[in-house]
């Protein structure tokens, strides 16, 4: 998948954005940023994870 946003290779692929005005979104966007703070990783994976493919669904 290309991703022209990022010129540098990263060593994992930028997290996804959460659409503004999105409640669907701000909710994942908010237990990642929780995850975040307790330094939970795999949880703030499946934040992304879950967070990409909603953005899949509502925004091919
Ligand atoms: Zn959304």
């Amino acid at each position: 998948m290309p991703n022209p946003a990022s010129p540098v290779p990263a060593p994992w692929p930028a997290p996804p954005q959460p659409e503004p005005g999105c409640a669907h979104c701000a909710d994942l966007d908010n237990r990642r940023t929780t995850a975040r703070e307790q330094y939970d990783r795999s949880a703030e994976t499946d934040c992304n994870v879950m967070l990409r493919r909603h953005l899949r669904e509502v925004r091919p």
